[in-house]
């Protein structure tokens, strides 16, 4: 049952990721001990050419498309580092709207529309362009950045702080939502900023529980100039729209991969110390047990469950696109897709954070070790909850109601 791709650019690319699984298991430790950013993971990345994912392969990409084949390779990769899958999520995320964006220039007869993206799709394939996404701040939600780009008369000066931005220690590119004053009133604007300009201030400060080695640091951004044109607005400040609503689902939705992937690693655990941990009681090994094998039982029953919701919520998303290639999709459907997204990630994350646990219980004291996969595993799957959107605070009322059809504005 476990999860595999539907299509070949898919299947090239969980093959490359699973080429990675040995060394970046043998690096994880040693990462999250230190907390450092697993840079040499991220050199690899580009060799293999995992980063250049979403790229059309005329361009020399991988020319994947599908979102249900990203989780799966999403999936594998945190089977050895979950930090490294979720930091390889924000820089595909991106990537795949400027190849969207690319695709839909060319199909249009826009060549110099095109061209920008081209550039930069180019630039992810020679490794020399990684881009990090940042939305969160404190306090604070996607929909209502307190991050200001104030109008000037050389384009915008923006002003405010980041968190939470993953990827961003070896990253050259920012993707940011910002809050921009218009006529109309306040509006959503995504600015894409390079991290070497001036004002950028990475403050070198990611010290948490788990997902110790994704180097999501903080960045004050502090009078950062960027050119008029090149803030492109999504909508009203603290409003859904159908764009926004797909593009969060989108790109989060293959994050819950990366919870699946711990789950799936914590399983392999579980099941190697029931066959190879020995104790005299058993006269062999403790998979012998009942309780043992009971354990078992709810692992893959709750693993079952996991890897279906999220492969069918993201093979219907495939539908949704391939069904909106020339038509916009509607605010409700938008809002419906968002639902089944988050059922898929609240079943994932709920049943990953039991199967960690089982597992600990399976293999013993020794899993509370810190030097212990397991104690890693424990500590990274935490933090599926807090990836927004949306928190358990929120969840449930939002899936309640799109169920009654109250589609919430905001
Ligand atoms: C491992 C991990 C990776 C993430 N990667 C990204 C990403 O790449 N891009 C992105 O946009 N979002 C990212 N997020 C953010 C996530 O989506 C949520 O927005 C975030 O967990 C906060 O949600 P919240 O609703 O609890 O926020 P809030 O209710 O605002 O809570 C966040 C709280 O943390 C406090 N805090 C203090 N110091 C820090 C600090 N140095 N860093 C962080 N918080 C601090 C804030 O003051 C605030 O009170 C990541 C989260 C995690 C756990």
């Amino acid at each position: 049952m476990e999860l595999r791709p539907l299509t070949r650019a898919g299947e090239r690319f969980v093959a490359i990721a699973e080429q990675h699984l040995d060394a970046f298991r043998a690096r994880a430790r040693e990462h999250d001990e230190n907390g450092t950013f697993a840079t040499d993971n991220f050199v690899d990345l580009k060799e293999s050419g995992a980063v250049a994912a979403f790229v059309p392969e005329e361009l020399g990409g991988l020319g994947l498309g599908s979102i249900h084949d990203w989780a799966v390779g999403l999936e594998r990769i945190a089977r050895a580092d979950a930090s490294t899958a979720i930091a390889l999520n924000m820089h595909l995320g991106i990537s795949r709207t400027i190849a969207t964006g690319w695709q839909a220039a060319v199909a249009r007869g826009e060549p110099s529309a095109a061209a920008g993206s081209e550039g930069m799709l180019r630039a992810i394939v020679s490794g020399d362009l990684v881009i990090c996404a940042t939305a969160t701040e404190p306090g604070t939600d996607f929909l209502r950045p307190l991050t200001t780009a104030k109008s000037t008369p050389e384009g915008f000066t923006i002003d405010g702080r980041k968190i939470f931005v993953t990827l961003s220690p070896v990253a050259n590119l920012m993707a940011m939502n910002v809050r921009v004053s218009s006529s109309e009133g306040d509006q959503i604007g995504f600015a894409f900023i390079p991290i070497d300009s001036p004002g950028i201030e990475p403050q070198d400060d990611w010290d948490a529980l788990g997902m110790r080695a994704s180097g999501s640091q903080s960045v004050l951004i502090r009078g950062c100039k960027v050119a008029e044109g090149s803030i492109q607005i999504a909508g009203p400040w603290g409003r859904w729209s159908a764009g926004l609503l797909m593009g969060r689902t989108l790109g989060n939705l293959t994050l819950v991969g990366a919870f699946l992937g711990i789950a799936e690693r914590a399983r392999e655990l579980a099941v190697a110390a029931a066959r190879t941990q020995e104790k005299p009681k058993y006269d062999g090994a403790i998979g012998q047990a009942a309780g043992v094998q009971h354990l078992l039982g709810e692992i893959d029953i709750d693993l079952a469950a996991a890897r279906c919701v999220l492969s069918r919520t993201a093979a219907e998303l495939d539908a949704v696109l391939a069904a909106h290639t020339a038509t916009p999709i509607p605010l409700e459907l938008a809002h419906e897709c968002m639902r089944d997204y988050q059922c898929a990630k609240w079943t994932v994350n709920q049943n990953a954070m039991k199967i960690v646990s089982h597992a600990m219980d399976i293999c013993g004291g020794g899993a509370f070790m810190s030097g212990h996969e397991l104690s890693r595993l424990y500590r990274d799957v935490r933090a599926g909850p807090f990836m927004q959107p949306f928190s358990p605070t929120e969840a449930r009322e939002y899936i309640g109601r799109v169920a009654l059809a109250a589609y919430p504005d905001g």
